[in-house]
């Protein structure tokens, strides 16, 4: 049925609705009321059909669904930790693109037993939306299950994968040509399986650190899938959502490919070559220097330019509030202190901006990558902060590292060093970090939370 030119008008604010809520989302100050925007702007969409539809069917049961899914979104957004907001939104990414499929399916249902000639363009969009779909939710769950440690992280392939990889996707746009030229619910079905089917082998063969960057692919997949859903649909507010969806996830994959210094094609089917993306992950017994909280408070305490580093361990000891503590204590002994902050730090996009925004860190104090390098060699003492691959110096010397090439914070450039972590394992990339054993390097062991409350009452002490 054709939507009412009153509900038309809402669905376009809706629109323009999202692309602020995308515009919010691009800073810190604004991302809080920029999510708000977006959120209120889905839920009106999604209870607008109730109020210009009068032949709705099966109400109950789409009421039941809306509760089960607001109730476990709710749960789960309230219960994640920061550290498996990647998990998250896979999984809440899968559930997209497999819901765009279903919805597909059941409009290809009803199309086929029909017979009505929508012509091949809408054929086509729905044969898109049942594969893409398809591929979106099995790519997904498979990442959610790495990142979760349900299985290895590390690349799983096995000899041939490359030609039952190029099977499945002949296969599908077999199915589809298929689909297009005489619609049909089986082909539809099958299709779906085979999206499933080549959703685990793409994803299967990329390993450790690659993963969060192709839930952001199969988050620019999703939204290209909800896209073409809208346009089968006639729903011009799902394509434009997916579209936003579609554009921001593919920019999000390519400045986070680009931030680590691969490409796209080498992240998804560098394994395929025989390479792995991960080291061993094995703890170094090299000798280092280590310190105890006092000594690290002299030299933060008389330094004059103090950078922090902060990473990963950060977020898992949830230190950011000491952190935080020491910087104000230190910026009453009249050091300056800023953070330098790279952007693949923690385990996904903004990660650390969140983390230092939670912990009421003034944003001027946080530099980007480009703005602060140059300023490394004026400092004092660096702090690293439970990071490790971010201030890696193989990332510059060592052709063949999985971070080769991964622009780097140049922290090797500072007079000294300290490296708060527990232990001598590396970070996620798995391999050692020259800048442990270097001469100007200090390391201060243990849980950062804990050290850090420590430091501070050390440099208060002073
Ligand atoms: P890393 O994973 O390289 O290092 C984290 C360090 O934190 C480890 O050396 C660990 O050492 C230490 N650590 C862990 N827990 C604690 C704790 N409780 N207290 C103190 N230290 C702790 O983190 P980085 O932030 O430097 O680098 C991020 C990595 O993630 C990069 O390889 C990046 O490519 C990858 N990545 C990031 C994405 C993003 O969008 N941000 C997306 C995809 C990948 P120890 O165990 O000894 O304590």
């Amino acid at each position: 049925m054709s939507i009412p030119v009153w509900a038309q008008v809402v669905y376009l604010g809706c629109a323009v609705a999202f692309i602020l809520a995308l515009k919010g989302l691009s800073g810190p100050r604004t991302a809080r009321t920029g999510n708000l925007i977006g959120a209120a702007a889905a839920v009106v969409a999604c209870a607008l059909p109730f109020f210009y539809l009068d032949d709705m069917d099966n109400v109950v049961l789409i009421l039941v669904a809306i509760a089960v899914g607001t109730a476990g979104g709710a749960y789960g957004a309230r219960t994640v930790q920061m550290t498996q907001m990647p998990q998250m939104v896979a999984l809440f990414n899968g559930v997209g693109g497999g819901a765009a499929a279903l919805v597909a399916l059941l409009e290809l249902d009803e199309i086929a037993g029909t017979g009505l000639d929508l012509g091949w363009f809408v054929l086509a969009a729905t044969a898109f939306t049942v594969f893409v779909g398809s591929v979106s939710f099995a790519g997904s769950v498979v990442t959610f299950a790495k990142l979760q440690e349900l299985m290895t992280s590390r690349p799983v392939v096995f000899p041939g994968l490359a030609v039952v990889f190029a099977a499945a996707l002949l296969g599908g746009l077999v199915l589809s040509g298929l689909l297009v030229a005489e619609p049909a619910i089986w082909a539809g079905i099958v299709l779906a399986l085979v999206g499933l089917a080549f959703g685990l082998l793409l994803v299967l063969p990329v390993g450790g650190a690659d993963v969060p960057i192709v839930i952001s692919l199969l988050n620019a997949f999703t939204g290209l899938t909800v896209a073409a859903g809208g346009y089968v649909l006639s729903n011009t507010l799902l394509l434009v959502a997916g579209t936003l969806v579609g554009a921001s996830g593919t920019f999000l994959t390519l400045l986070m490919a680009r931030a680590m210094g691969r490409s796209v094609a080498n992240i998804l089917f560098g394994a395929l070559k025989g390479g792995s993306t991960l080291g061993s992950g094995e703890a170094s017994d090299r000798p280092v220097k280590s310190a105890g909280p006092t000594d690290a408070a002299i030299m933060l305490g008389y330094a004059d330019r103090v950078i922090i580093v902060p990473g990963y361990g950060l977020a898992v000891a949830q230190a950011q509030h000491s952190l935080r503590e020491l910087v104000d204590v230190l910026g009453e002994r009249d050091i300056k202190v800023d953070y330098a902050i790279h952007p693949v730090a923690g385990r996904m996009p903004g990660h650390m901006n969140v983390l230092l925004a939670e912990a009421q860190v003034p944003y001027e104090q946080l530099k980007e990558m480009d703005e602060i390098n140059g300023d490394f060699k004026d400092a004092d003492v660096v702090l690293v902060v439970g990071a490790n691959d971010v201030v890696n110096p193989a990332a510059k010397t060592t052709p063949g590292a999985p971070i080769y090439g991964m622009p780097i914070l140049n922290a090797d450039d500072a007079k000294q060093i300290i490296f708060m972590k527990r232990s001598m394992r590396p970070g996620f990339a798995g391999i050692e970090n020259e800048l442990l054993f270097d001469e100007k390097t200090t390391l201060l062991f243990g849980d950062a939370k804990d050290t850090m409350s420590k430091l501070v009452n050390a440099v208060k002490a002073l």
